[in-house]
């Protein structure tokens, strides 16, 4: 049981739990303190709709993780707490309507092969760009994992500089300004080889004319065909289990089930936090809020003006749904089999169709064509379902948080308790016309609609699954806000970390371990 600690942490997402692990592997005391009944906040994975049947609630695919800071120091120790992976060869494809596809996988010759039946040219530059990426990744995996300091950021230009030349480094910068469309247009000629790649784009919110979203479908496209995708064997929650295990394991505390109601400060230092309950944790040396900015205004009773302000200002991106699928088997997909074996299947035909979705949602309406991220993990770990059976993983972007009406006119409901089914059936045809017969092999679904990803988790506000648009004007310096991006507040001893705080969303653990790392001066 909780008393004193060196560190209170709100909330247990994956980087809270980075933090806390840091934390005490310098030896501080530290207790999470989360609201659900189950760690892991848009991670977790659960038997949704049918006993035996495991859907990752939220995200799937763990690559940033693999991939980060945090796991190369961690990993070891992670594994010896359970933690295994799952590694993928062919991580995402495109259908489209004329029954073709295109697909990314490991080996290169398939996919170049692949897309050479749609453009020569466009395989060619897909070998070139492959070829320059070991050149450019070290450049933008730097900046992506630099303290957003304008110092780090100065040091940050200056090795580029060095590096590229300034042509170079001007042309690198011109990149990271444009939009998807942009850039895919300007590098490929077959409009289905840009909605392949400009559908990594609709992950984050960047739809294709968003200034600043050009990296994305870039970086996903050559990290797929680099490293393929790693996912969580028997569910995400793995990574999960294995750091709250770790933390217990050094002497950590891991409460769940236990909202907290109020960050307690006087004469500028955070000196507790106090719980639904009314149990009152001390905080010796810091108070961690994994939470959305708003929410860290109306626990702590705000801060200071200008910074309540930002925090309150701070916009949210539009939300998601996802359905979850117990089959029977595994979609026929009506553009070939070969669909099957890949971990993402896309169902976003045009840069102008994933444009149109992204403007109707925002405008708050129900997409009449929303964008499907359909994830079949069964298909690489069968420990997901029962034998010969699947899960579907159906990622439905965009939807309105909040509800104005339906761009197609049909459904009339303006909330989400009578709105989700219809939307969903809409969803679920999209998925048919391009699978027939997936309907006859569904044995059980759950529906998980923006207000209720909200209702669970309360950072997803509005479902918006990113916990803040990274948009230019909030990312980089600038997320949450000018002078915060390094998790600090107007309190010395308050920190903010989460999705909400640069490098932003994403399984990373960015945000938590580099607060740690600075909170214990390494
Ligand atoms: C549908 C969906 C799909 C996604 N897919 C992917 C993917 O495939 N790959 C990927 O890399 N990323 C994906 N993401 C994004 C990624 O999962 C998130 O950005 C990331 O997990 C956020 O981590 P976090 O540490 O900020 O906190 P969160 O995971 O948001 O957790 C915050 C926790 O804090 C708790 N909390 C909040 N307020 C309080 C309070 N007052 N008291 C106590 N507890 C509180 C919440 O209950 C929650 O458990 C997805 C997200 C969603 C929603």
């Amino acid at each position: 049981m909780a008393d004193g600690f060196d560190a209170v942490l709100i909330g247990a997402g994956h980087n809270t739990l980075a933090a806390a692990l840091h934390l005490s592997a310098r030896g501080w005391r530290v207790g999470v303190f989360e609201g659900a009944q189950q760690a892991g906040g848009a991670v977790k994975t659960g038997a949704y709709t049918i006993p035996g049947f495991h859907h990752d609630w939220a995200a799937m695919n763990l690559s940033l993780f693999a991939g980060s800071a945090f796991f190369k120091d961690y990993g070891p120790e992670l594994m010896r707490h359970g933690l295994e992976f799952v590694p993928v060869s062919h991580p995402f494809a495109s259908a489209f309507e004329d029954g073709t596809w295109c697909g990314v996988s490991t080996d290169l010759a398939q996919t170049t092969a692949r897309i050479a039946n749609l453009s020569a040219k466009d395989a060619e530059t897909w070998g070139a760009m492959v070829q320059g990426f070991g050149a450019q990744a070290p450049h933008l995996f730097g900046l992506l994992g630099a303290k957003m300091k304008l110092s780090a950021l100065a040091y940050f230009v200056f090795k580029t500089l060095r590096a590229k030349g300034l042509a170079g480094s001007l042309d690198l910068a011109r990149f990271l300004a444009q939009s998807p469309r942009q850039f895919l247009t300007q590098t490929f000629e077959s409009p289905k080889v840009q909605a392949m790649l400009g559908a990594w784009g609709m992950h984050l919110d960047f739809a294709p004319d968003v200034a600043g979203g050009a990296l994305f479908p870039y970086l996903e496209g050559m990290a797929g065909q680099a490293f393929g995708m790693v996912l969580g064997k028997g569910g995400a929650q793995t990574m999960i289990t294995a750091m709250v295990s770790a933390i217990r394991a050094r002497g950590g505390v891991v409460e769940t089930g236990v909202p907290v109601a109020r960050i307690v400060h006087e004469r500028g230092r955070a000196r507790a936090i106090v719980l639904a309950d009314g149990r009152r944790i001390e905080a010796a040396k810091a108070v961690i809020a994994g939470v959305s900015p708003r929410a860290l205004v109306q626990l702590s009773g705000g801060l200071a003006p200008a910074f309540d302000t930002a925090m309150t200002e701070f916009v949210h991106a539009p939300g998601t749904m996802m359905i979850h699928l117990a089959l029977d088997s595994l979609p026929d997909w009506a553009a070939g089999e070969a669909l099957k074996s890949f971990a993402y299947v896309h169902l976003a035909p045009s840069l102008d169709q994933m444009a149109r979705t992204y403007q109707q949602a925002m405008a708050g309406l129900l997409p009449d064509e929303p964008v499907i991220v359909a994830g079949q993990p069964s298909a690489f770990d069968a420990s997901r379902a029962p034998q010969g059976r699947h899960v579907l993983w159906v990622q439905v972007r965009m939807a309105p948080g909040t509800i104005k009406g339906d761009a197609k006119g049909e459904i009339t409901a303006t909330d989400w308790a009578s709105a989700a089914e219809p939307f969903a059936e809409r969803a679920l045809d999209v998925l048919e016309r391009h699978a027939p017969g997936l309907r006859a092999k569904i044995l059980g679904r759950c529906i998980v609609s923006p207000a209720a990803f909200e209702a669970e988790n309360p950072n997803l506000v509005g479902g918006d699954q990113l916990c803040g648009s990274h948009h230019l004007s909030q990312n980089f310096l600038f997320r949450p806000a000018r002078g915060h991006a390094d998790g600090s507040t107007p309190i010395a001893n308050l920190h903010l970390t989460g999705a909400a705080v640069w490098p932003g969303a994403g399984t990373g653990a960015g945000s938590g371990f580099l607060l740690a790392k600075k909170l214990v001066g390494h």
